[in-house]
């Protein structure tokens, strides 16, 4: 038997007994050494998701390969990997299309959503072949974990912003996502960066990892100023980093037109109403914006590339790691996230 952070019932999360999985033939299960926690996690247990009773929580979580199925031949037991928090099947429709979305919309997206998930002391990883990555031996579990999900969505949604070289880009919200997309429009050549957080330890992390200009949302119009600084027509790019109607509709308005709104926020606190798009902003619908929104790449080659941004220190996520806790004080770490005290961004649990 294993142990495992478990929704014991609607919004309740305690530590609990699970047999410990065994793989199907595709499959491997991996012995868990470290996890770290995300918000989404709230937002699917908050109703996004019709979470049953029973289920493990989690999908960031690196170990060592316990058991392989019979039809793995690329990974073995024994080696320290990771598994990106999207897992798609590389067969279906979608996959086949280069997409995210394995069997229909967010399909990728499985751990605690579709099956078990990470936050336990072995997790089962379908599809190992393409799901897991060996973790190099100069990285470590902490900075692995961050490519499982939060850096690599992130750095994809300022991949998906099309900020021209030298351009500019307005990220909204400084969260662990927020944080990543920072990164991610410096290196990729972002002229003048603006982003928006409250909290102070976030700003100053804001500025470390690339924002020239953090704008508090709470005392000042956001979007306003960032006409002011930018120009009348707004930045080049936006990425919505928070996952609410205000911040989306803030990303079509600082926007210019032909310029690319990202959404990379789990819409999944609010309502299911429809997102606003302000028309004006919009051009009436014919201002050639587009909106994209974006879901955590899967796939060990994406894994193995964050991998080489670490190692070759071209960006270090570790500054996010605000809180550290044994595994025993998962359920603890989970309600600190939840009601996002302290100035918790990424909580790290060891085994
Ligand atoms: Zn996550
Ligand atoms: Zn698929």
């Amino acid at each position: 038997m294993m142990t495992a952070l478990t929704l014991v019932a609607h919004n309740e999360v305690a530590l609990a007994k699970h047999r410990i999985p065994e793989p199907g033939p595709r499959d491997a299960v991996v012995r868990t050494t470290a996890s770290m926690m995300c918000s989404s996690d709230v937002h699917t247990l908050g109703g996004a998701m019709a979470v049953p009773v029973g289920r493990i929580l989690g999908h960031e979580s690196v170990g060592v390969v316990h058991r392989v199925g019979d039809a793995v031949s690329l990974v073995q037991e024994g080696q320290r990997v990771a598994s990106s928090a999207i897992t798609p099947c590389g067969r279906c429709e979608f996959c086949q299309k280069g997409s995210q979305q394995c069997h229909g919309s967010v399909g990728g997206y499985k751990y605690t959503a579709q099956m078990e998930g990470t936050l336990a002391e072995y997790f089962l990883v379908p599809d190992a072949d393409l799901n897991l990555a060996v973790i190099p031996e100069d990285l470590s579990d902490e900075e692995a974990l961050y490519a499982t999900d939060s850096l690599s969505t992130g750095l994809a949604a300022a991949e998906q912003a099309s900020i021209p070289l030298g351009g500019t880009v307005a990220i909204f919200a400084q969260g662990a996502v927020g944080l990543a997309a920072t990164m991610g429009a410096r290196l990729l050549g972002a002229g003048m960066i603006v982003t928006t957080a409250t909290r102070p330890y976030n700003c100053k992390l804001s500025r470390h990892y690339g924002s020239d200009l953090v704008l508090n949302p709470h005392r000042e119009d956001a979007v306003e100023r960032i006409r002011e600084i930018l120009g009348e027509h707004g930045a080049d790019s936006a990425i919505e980093a928070l996952g609410t109607h205000e911040t989306f509709e803030q990303c079509v308005r600082a926007t210019k037109a032909h310029g690319t709104v990202v959404n990379a926020g789990y819409h999944g606190w609010q309502s299911t109403a429809a997102l606003p798009i302000p028309m004006v902003s919009f051009g009436y619908g014919m201002g050639g914006k587009q909106i994209r929104s974006v879901l955590c790449p899967g796939g060990s080659e994406r894994l193995s590339r964050l991998f080489t941004l670490m190692l070759n220190k071209r960006i270090d996520p570790t500054m996010m790691t605000t809180h550290r806790f044994g595994f025993d004080d998962a359920a603890k770490a989970f309600g600190m996230l939840a009601s996002k005290s302290d100035g918790i961004i990424k909580p790290l649990l060891t085994f």
